[in-house]
């Protein structure tokens, strides 16, 4: 069996309902365990869990991902090339902070070097132990034509920025007086088997070799400041109200040249009056007259793209449901647009005239009694 036949949900152990933070408080607990430097007595076995691990949250990670998946399981979730490779993975940076207490930075794995290349390594032993930026939350409001479509939308965000002056760093540095730059601390401890050297990360810099000595002025020694940013956000067809789309590391940087955060952005769907969407199909109401209704004619009808003229047949029953197809939402799935459903309504007026009730009395001698319900 192909190791990534098995369920998303499964993989992870979580249930259908699992919210994005229990999705990633499993997959950390399990990236833990199946980290293949971790696992060196049984590398290739853990190499194929992890990469699994990493497939399942890469698609229940991504809202868009996840419910084609729950749609349509994996035929509706398309790797480029068929098949996860770890180039389709983009949750780098929670690996990062997944296993920063391990390695540092993933520079320190060798597994992580082999699947994300050495761009990523460190020099020396100088790494920064900021935490990731915090996400930032933005709402996005868009009009029903928007969604059908499938838009590119300019936000403005106010987020935190590296600050120029000091380039991120916080102000002036000097070596850091605890671990004389080396980011690392070691301490000899006695055991019952003699003595042993632990080594972690120096607690005063962080693992930086440098400290403050003199804090920036316009960052207070944040190394970072608030500055307004415009962002291209592109919203795919047909998603609605509650959908999110998550801007991989765009949000704040974390201090003193800690990674960034993302932006998360909440879709949010204007009501409009005169349709009801029921997923990818719009309904409409619409009255007809009476007239209209026995000989046939002609209605004007709203559509997202103006005003349409629909031919209405004779002799149509109320209720009656036309169609015109394609014209509703796009389809997150890809596939072709849903309609717009115009429900014809006989209309009643509220009042009527001595001679509209005489005229009524001569018509309905005429066309004579409803059929009777048995
Ligand atoms: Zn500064
Ligand atoms: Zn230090």
């Amino acid at each position: 069996m192909m190791a990534t036949d098995r369920d998303y949900y499964e993989i992870l152990g979580v249930s259908r309902e699992a919210s994005l933070e229990e999705i990633k408080k499993a997959y950390k607990r399990l990236a833990r365990k199946y980290h293949p430097d971790m696992n060196k007595d049984n590398k290739k076995e853990a190499e194929k869990k992890f990469k699994e691990l990493s497939e399942a949250y890469e698609v229940l990670m991504d809202p868009e991902k996840r419910a084609r998946y729950d749609r349509f399981g994996k035929e509706g979730v398309q790797f480029e090339g068929g098949r996860f490779t770890w180039k389709d993975f983009t949750h780098q940076s929670d690996i990062e902070d997944i296993f920063a207490d391990f390695f540092g930075n993933f520079g320190e794995s060798s597994f992580f070097s082999q699947i994300f290349g050495t761009g990523r390594r460190t020099t020396g032993r100088k790494r920064t132990y900021y935490p990731r930026g915090e996400n930032l939350r933005v709402r996005l409001n868009l009009t029903l034509k928007e969604v059908a479509e499938g838009t590119t939308k300019k936000i403005k965000v106010r987020l935190l920025e590296k600050c120029d002056h000091c380039g991120g760093k916080g102000g002036e540095t000097t070596t850091c007086p605890t671990c004389n730059g080396r980011g690392e601390f070691q301490s000899v401890q006695s055991g019952l088997f003699g003595q042993f050297v632990s080594v972690s990360t120096c607690p005063t810099c962080r693992g930086t070799g440098e400290i403050i000595k003199n804090a920036c002025q316009y960052c207070h020694g944040e190394g970072r400041i608030k500055k307004a940013k415009q962002l291209s956000v592109h919203i795919p067809a047909g998603v609605d109200t509650g959908n999110f789309i998550t801007l991989q590391a765009e949000g704040n940087v974390g201090r003193r040249g800690g990674m960034r955060g993302d932006i998360i952005i909440e879709i949010s769907i204007k009501e409009d009056s005169r349709f009801r969407r029921e997923g990818n199909n719009l309904k409409v109401q619409i009255p007809i007259s009476y007239k209209t209704a026995i000989k046939g004619g002609k209605v004007t009808v709203p559509t997202l793209d103006g005003k349409v003229k629909l031919t209405i047949p004779p002799h149509t029953k109320s209720g009656r449901i036309f169609a015109l197809r394609g014209k509703g939402m796009g389809s997150l799935y890809g596939r072709s647009k849903g309609d717009i459903l115009i429900e014809v309504h006989i209309w009643t007026p509220d009042k009527v005239s001595r001679k509209g009730h005489q005229l009524l009395e001569e018509l309905d001698k005429e066309l004579g009694p409803p059929p009777k319900i048995k």
